[in-house]
């Protein structure tokens, strides 16, 4: 006995990425064999947690830490 073969209908089709370019927190980048971090640590979470870039100034997500940078 054949089984009837059930077609699912609403299979999600993306069409035309628009954020394809945005790409995904920098978190580090490679230097040739060096690991460079690009966010500094929060001071109060400790290594592991970073700081994300705002306009001026550094934010923690976790804590709320928030530091401002210096003007060069
Ligand atoms: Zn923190």
């Amino acid at each position: 006995m054949a089984e009837k073969k059930i077609r699912r209908r609403g299979k999600r089709v993306r069409k035309g990425r628009k954020h394809e370019s945005i790409k995904i927190h920098k978190l580090f980048k490679l230097e040739g064999e060096k690991l460079v971090r690009l966010r500094k640590p929060c001071p109060r979470c400790g290594p592991g947690v970073y700081l994300a870039e705002h306009k001026g100034r550094l934010y923690c997500g976790r804590c709320g830490y928030t530091e401002f940078e210096k003007s060069k």
